[in-house]
């Protein structure tokens, strides 16, 4: 299947690593140009340089921009007045007992995971609209329908970005701009992996892989493919629901999570 994607400009953030990076990778092998951002100048340039090493053609570019501030978040949208397809990627997250989350804590994971989302649609918004064709999607997570008592902040953020997608959906009615979400389940990505290591540091696991089989059998035990899914799995569908191919899939959720929420819907 064409996915239709040369030609469409999109900027995914937080993606120097994860999940996000394997969206930016797979965008820019459907042919899209591609934004790829992270915090520091270093590390969206090697992301650059990788995508740009398995695929010379693509027209990857970066920016280096904090979305944990309106600041940042502004460097951001004045170097890229305009894209087509926006992935609010960028996401924190970190185990922690909710009686021992700090106000800081809760704004903090707040201002990242969900008004990066808010200031950034705001401002692609109205652009898709005059062209009558745009993507917003949100990664959300599983942890927005099973909220995880080891991160209630998180899983908070993440139902959320739930509500924030549908409602800026509803501006979208009669136009060819959607807007989405996508939740992914446990995945490995350079923030679970890290978990993940550890677990093989300390002998629970032989590695990686089987660590991902165990966190999952043992944390998310409804899981039906029972195992940590790879970044690139998990790409594939929001690249998809990205492209021109998805148009009738508006204003809803998508769960990319291998069966973990045992919903039929
Ligand atoms: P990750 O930590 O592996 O990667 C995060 C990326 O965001 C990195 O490129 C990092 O540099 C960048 N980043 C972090 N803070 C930033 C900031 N302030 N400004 C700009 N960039 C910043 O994360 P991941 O696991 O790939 O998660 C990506 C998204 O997927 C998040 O929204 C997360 O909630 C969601 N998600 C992840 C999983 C999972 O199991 N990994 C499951 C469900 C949902």
């Amino acid at each position: 299947m064409d996915l239709q994607l040369s030609g469409k400009t999109a900027l995914v953030t937080g993606s120097t690593a994860g999940i996000g990076f394997a969206i930016a990778k797979t965008l820019a092998a459907e042919g899209a140009a591609v934004v790829v951002n992270g915090r520091k100048d270093d590390r969206v340039g090697e992301a650059v340089a990788e995508i740009r090493r398995a695929y010379p053609n693509a027209p990857v570019t970066g920016i280096a921009a904090d979305l944990s501030s309106a600041e940042g978040v502004e460097t951001l949208t004045n170097s890229h007045p305009d894209v087509d397809i926006l992935i609010n990627n960028v996401g924190f997250f970190e185990m922690h007992p909710f009686t021992e989350i700090p106000d800081e804590e809760w704004h903090k994971v707040f201002d990242l995971n969900v008004m990066s989302g808010v200031r950034l649609s705001r401002a692609y918004l109205p652009k898709m609209k005059e062209r009558n064709w745009g993507r917003i999607i949100f990664i959300s997570s599983e942890s927005a329908l099973n909220i995880p008592e080891e991160m209630v902040h998180y899983g908070v953020t993440k139902v959320a970005q739930l509500g924030l997608s549908r409602g800026v959906a509803e501006y979208t009615k009669g136009t060819g701009v959607t807007v989405n979400s996508v939740l992914p389940g446990p995945t490995k990505s350079e923030a679970v992996g890290g978990w993940l290591e550890d677990m093989v540091k300390q002998g629970k696991a032989k590695d990686v892989e089987e660590a991902g089989r165990k966190f999952v059998q043992e944390n998310r035990p409804a899981s039906l493919i029972q195992r940590a899914a790879d970044v690139a799995e998990v790409a594939d569908v929001v690249v998809f629901v990205a492209s021109p191919r998805a148009s009738v899939i508006n204003g809803t959720s998508i769960r990319a999570d291998g069966g973990v929420v045992k919903h039929i819907l």
